[in-house]
Formats: C-alpha cells, sequence, structure tokens
C-alpha cells in the first residue's frame, strides 16, 4: 500500500514537473513578443517607480520560477512597462523584464523634496516661529502655577556674520515649512506670520493646545562662541513638574526632527537637550520640540541659514522629522 502511494506521488510529481515546463514555455513565449513591443516603447513615457527591497530578482516571466537576469539595488529606480498583479513588467536592459511589485513604490526614497503623498492628511501642526521684532520683559510663571517666572518673549540673537536678527530667520523659515507642510498634506497653524506682534511664549503654547495640535514646532537659532556650531532639540525631562505625561512623544518628535534634520543639512548633531526651565514648553498640552538650528554667532552657520538652498535642506529635514513622527 505505502508502496502504491509513493509510485502515485512520483506520478503527480512528474505530471507538477510537466506542467511547470509548459508555463514556463508558455511565459518564454509572451515574454518574447514583449520584448518586441518593449523595443518599440519610449522610455520617456514610462512611469518612474523605485525598488523598496534588497537585491530584487528581475526576472525573465511572471514566475520566480524564471531566470533571474539581474538583481536591483534598494533604491534603484526602473521604468514601469505595465502592473500584472503580483509582477510589475520593467524596461531593464533594452528589453521587457519582471519584477516583484511588493519590491517596487512610487515614492522616491532619495528624494528630500517630499514625494510623500499625503503623509500629513488628517494631522494639524503647530510652527512657533521663535520671538518677535520687540521683546517684551513684562514676567509671566514659567509654567502652570509656577512660582517662578521669566520674560514673556525676548528678541532673540543676531547673525554675526549677515546681521539678521533671528526673528526674521525665525519667521523666514517658518513660513517655507508651512508651506511645505501644507504640501504633504497637513493642517497648520502659525503663531505669528510677521515680525510686528507680541505673542509671550504661554500664548504660544496656547495657540498649539487650542489647535489640538499633533506636534508643536517651535524655530530658533543659537548664539554661543564664534566657533560654536551644530543643531540641537529641546523638550521637557521625564519629571517635569507641567507636563511630564508628554516627554515620550515630545522626545520622540524632537529625535526625529533632529535626526532628519541633520540627516538633511549635513549639521554637527548636538543632540536632544531635556529641559524644564521653557515656558513655551511647559505651558504645551501637545508634543512639543524647539529647534536650534543652527549658530548665529558662527559666521558660516550664519550665512549658512540666510542661504536659500541651505533654507530649503532645513526646512525638508524639519518636515521629514514631522512626517517621521507623526507615521511612526
Ligand atoms: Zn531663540
Amino acid at each position: 500500500m505505502k508502496r502504491f502511494k509513493k509510485v502515485l506521488s512520483a506520478i503527480f510529481v512528474a505530471a507538477l514537473v510537466f506542467t511547470g515546463c509548459g508555463n514556463n514555455t508558455a511565459s518564454a513565449a509572451s515574454s518574447v513578443s514583449s520584448q518586441a513591443e518593449a523595443s518599440k516603447i519610449d522610455e520617456s513615457n514610462l512611469e518612474t517607480m523605485w525598488v523598496s527591497g534588497d537585491d530584487v530578482n528581475v526576472r525573465e516571466g511572471q514566475d520566480t520560477g524564471t531566470q533571474s537576469v539581474g538583481k536591483l539595488k534598494r533604491g534603484a529606480e526602473v521604468k514601469r512597462i505595465a502592473v500584472h498583479g503580483e509582477w510589475t513588467e520593467i524596461y531593464f536592459g533594452g528589453e521587457s523584464r519582471f519584477v516583484s511589485t511588493k519590491f517596487l513604490t512610487d515614492e522616491d526614497p532619495s528624494s528630500s523634496s517630499g514625494r510623500r503623498k499625503h503623509s500629513g492628511a488628517g494631522f494639524v501642526v503647530c510652527i512657533d516661529p521663535g520671538h518677535q521684532s520687540k521683546g517684551n520683559s513684562a514676567q509671566e510663571p514659567i509654567g502652570p502655577g509656577a512660582s517662578t517666572t521669566k520674560a514673556k518673549v525676548t528678541g532673540g540673537t543676531t547673525g554675526v556674520a549677515t546681521g539678521i536678527p533671528e526673528y526674521q530667520l525665525a519667521l523666514d523659515v517658518g513660513l517655507m515649512l508651512q508651506k511645505e507642510l501644507e504640501a504633504r498634506g497637513y493642517t497648520v497653524i502659525m503663531t505669528r506670520t510677521s515680525n510686528n506682534v507680541n505673542i509671550s511664549n504661554s500664548e504660544r503654547a496656547a495657540v498649539a493646545n487650542n489647535a489640538g495640535a499633533d506636534a508643536f514646532i517651535r524655530i530658533h537659532a543659537n548664539g554661543g562662541g564664534a566657533s560654536s556650531q551644530g543643531a540641537l532639540t529641546m523638550c521637557q525631562t521625564a519629571n517635569n513638574p507641567y507636563n511630564a505625561n508628554l516627554y515620550n512623544e515630545s522626545y520622540a518628535l524632537s529625535q526625529a526632527v533632529l535626526k532628519n534634520f541633520v540627516a538633511a543639512t549635513g549639521a554637527k548633531n548636538l543632540g536632544v537637550s531635556r529641559v524644564d526651565n521653557m515656558s513655551g514648553i511647559n505651558w504645551c498640552q501637545v508634543p512639543v520640540t524647539i529647534i536650534e538650528m543652527g549658530f548665529m554667532s558662527n559666521a558660516t552657520e550664519d550665512r549658512n541659514m540666510a542661504d536659500p538652498s541651505y533654507r530649503e535642506k532645513m526646512v525638508q529635514g524639519m518636515a521629514n522629522g514631522i512626517d517621521e513622527f507623526l507615521n511612526r
């Protein structure tokens, strides 16, 4: 009986192999006709896709059993001819070939220009361009119920080489970030859109709270020595007396923004500072980060931050960080 079963299964396997061969022959034939069609294809009309897997096989047919004619690295660009369910037909080496559809994406991984579609849909981001043209030295508590007070808002620092005031830099970059985040689908609330305002740091936090912001980003630049350099972000500590419950989220936001900012700009990474003496953080009821984009006391960083193409990199980095935080 056992023997009989073995014989039967051997016949079954043989039949499968035979069927398999038949399929291969059929797909080889269709591949040839596709190649003929592909030779007429104008590559510039094909949609660009990117490889989202590691060492992805390019095959002759729509079957893992067909010959692999090459491998594509993650991030490689391919031209798509057509999608056939699990297999995508691409133009490869002048011929029609196939890769598994699941290893392709329409997002350019190397692009910093936000090809990600609608990543911001449904999210509200509040942007606070730091400072304003005239500081307000009147005092306010540094947190709800605090006896310690601080100036409501200061004027900020000034670029040592460019003479640009920090409030102007923060506003210019903040407005660029607003535009970029809106293009990515976010709803953006600004604490200010001009320099001639008088809004204290706790009032800025209230704007973010009232908006129910999913993330609150406060844009600043640093002052220090002439050779001080690099970017950092700030959030509260895990023991903050006012909003320690937001520490985990604020820290994750701070990390994501800083990591992506440094990646986009090449700035030195000075890490995430955890502090409890910032009114604009302590009054927050939403995840918050302050970014110090660079040192205005360092002539090179000051000039960089005034440069439109560097500003674009900073904005892309911040937007990528917000994307990463909110889509984590
Ligand atoms: Zn500042």
